[in-house]
């Protein structure tokens, strides 16, 4: 589907933004009369606008001429109404990060909106509907390029690996042509519900351009992105799609290295795509390479992680807890090299600390009536298990690679990966009244 014509609503269309999230609502119903106008020159229009104004009039000079000068302040414009006549209209563009939105008002909606914090706000609501992709709802790419840069420096300057994985649904045009068009865009609505509902509360799905996606996996090395693809293959062809018949997608996975470019390590992705594809599609590929390999062989295999405000659930005792571990775990990093009776003290103190903190978590989402409970104590007993096996397998506890699999996991997986991301989707129940 070209952008231009999705301002044109069909009823499958409409049934799909009856479940649109709250900022495209706020869009599609916002008082005002809004065009959003993309770089390349697509149009969205809100419902207002289509009920009160011509779609075409946007190729009038007037309207161009407002185009090219964005800014704040109402400009007179006149436009053409539905119904063929002309009216005066208050008009102003403002330049977005990704497109330009246009507002048009009538005289008494200026003197309504005319205060500059209440505009303000609104638009700014406005902001995140340029950020997701109007058809699935995911991230869009102009957002991907946002966070990009940030997510890449905040790797390497924590030492927490980043992985990226591109999803290509395989034989897509084969769905347009057999099924219709409309099926093939509830297909990609189905697998963007899919992918959301697996993927962790700090990961991140964009919809890369028309049948990709890209998934950003933080604090996740090449060979657990790996794992997640895999799990996300798996769920796409295991999937009842509505139009009925099966849907497989290929996956190309890399990690970041810290010396390339996001274009580079999007090439590699591409690459291992591309292998993908040709190796029959429905199958992952990732390429073996990234940061994490070189941080755990290097002399300072011991990875510090920092606590961040945005790491906070605003419950008290879980946050107190939580600082407390990473501090456990960036003690337990220390030890690595250090002789077993100081190693075995660090392990004890941070397997013991995530044993009572677990208890203690699953109390309180027991009080605020936590839905994903039962999930979530089967998670934490997973990796209990996981470090307790990993515990004994380490043995002798002397210095060296092997007390290697046990740190890591400890430091990446209890903690990095489940206190900063899987803990996330309970922060939203946390805020909740108890009951
Ligand atoms: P491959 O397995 O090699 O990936 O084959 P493919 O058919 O999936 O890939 P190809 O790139 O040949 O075709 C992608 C098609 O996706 C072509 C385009 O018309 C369609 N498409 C792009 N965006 C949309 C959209 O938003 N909705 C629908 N229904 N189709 C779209
Ligand atoms: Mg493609
Ligand atoms: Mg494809």
């Amino acid at each position: 589907m070209s952008p231009s014509t999705q301002s044109q609503s069909s009823p499958e269309q409409d049934t799909l933004r009856q479940q649109l999230p709250a900022e495209r609502e706020l869009f599609a119903r916002f008082p005002l009369a809004l065009a959003l106008v993309g770089r390349d020159g697509s149009v969205r229009f809100n419902e207002r606008y289509r009920d009160c104004f011509d779609t075409a009039g946007i190729d009038e000079p007037g309207f161009r001429q407002l185009l090219e000068t964005p800014g704040p302040g109402w400009q007179g414009l006149r436009l053409r109404t539905r119904d063929g006549s002309e009216i005066a209209v208050h008009a102003q563009a403002l330049a977005l990060q990704a497109v330009t939105l246009i507002l048009i008002a009538d005289d008494t909606a200026v003197a309504r909106d005319a205060e500059p914090a209440q505009l303000r706000r609104r638009i700014e609501e406005l902001e995140k509907v340029s950020a997701t992709d109007y058809l699935t709802g995911a991230w869009n790419r102009a957002h991907l390029n946002r966070v990009l840069h940030s997510e890449m420096s905040r790797s390497l300057r924590f030492r927490q690996p980043l992985s990226a994985l591109l999803i290509d649904v395989d034989h897509f045009k084969q769905i347009n042509d057999n099924r219709g068009h409309q099926a093939g865009d509830a297909v990609l609505c189905e697998m963007v519900r899919l992918i959301q509902h697996k993927i962790r509360g700090a990961d991140q799905l964009f919809r890369w351009g028309g049948e990709e996606f890209v998934v950003l996996a933080v604090s996740t090395q090449y060979r657990d992105a790996h794992t997640l693809a895999e799990h996300l293959r798996e769920l796409v062809a295991g999937h009842a799609f509505a139009h009925g018949d099966p849907v497989t997608a290929s996956i190309g996975v890399a990690e970041h290295n810290g010396h390339e470019n996001a274009q580079a390590w999007f090439s590699r992705m591409d690459a291992a795509l591309f292998v993908a594809k040709n190796g029959g599609r429905n199958r992952v590929v990732t390429d073996p390479r990234g940061n994490s390999d070189l941080w755990a062989s290097g002399p300072t295999a011991a990875v510090s992680l920092a606590w961040r405000d945005s790491n906070a659930s605003g419950d008290e005792r879980i946050d107190a807890e939580h600082r407390r571990l990473v501090e456990l775990a960036n003690q337990l990093s220390a030890a690595a090299s250090a002789p077993a009776a100081a190693y075995g003290q660090a392990v004890s103190a941070l397997l013991d600390a995530l044993s009572d903190h677990f208890l203690g978590e699953e109390r309180t989402l027991e009080d605020c009536g936590y839905a994903g409970l039962a999930e979530h104590r089967r998670i934490h007993a997973s990796i209990l298990a996981k470090a307790a096996a990993l515990h004994a397998a380490g043995g002798s506890l002397a210095p060296g690679d092997a007390r290697r699999p046990l740190i890591e996991f400890l430091v990446n997986e209890a903690v990095a990966r489940h206190l900063f991301g899987t803990d996330r989707e309970f922060f939203q129940s946390l805020a909740a009244p108890r009951r």
